[in-house]
């Protein structure tokens, strides 16, 4: 079993916040090539941000307002009847 130093994890967390220092990046970068492992909950990690910011900036498709109210029953008419 491989054991990772307990910063690496931390390290990923700073690289991925652009807030890391040299030294730090380039001992996260060797730790990560010769382990399976971290190499992998490193690429999850990224995948993850990659997606969340992605999702940030989706927005409702233009026409999309129009076409959901345009899908809506007439509601007035069948509230009035049910009165
Ligand atoms: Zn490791």
């Amino acid at each position: 079993m491989t054991s990772c130093p307990k910063q690496i994890v931390h390290y990923m967390h700073e690289y991925l916040d652009g807030d890391i220092r040299e030294e730090a990046k380039k001992e996260l970068k060797f730790h990560i090539e010769t382990c399976a492992e971290c190499k992998k909950h490193f690429a999850e990690l990224k995948k993850t941000i990659a997606l969340v910011q992605s999702a940030s900036h989706i927005e409702a498709p233009v026409g999309f307002t129009a076409n959901v109210l345009a899908l809506l029953p007439r509601e007035g008419k069948k509230i009035g009847m049910e009165r």
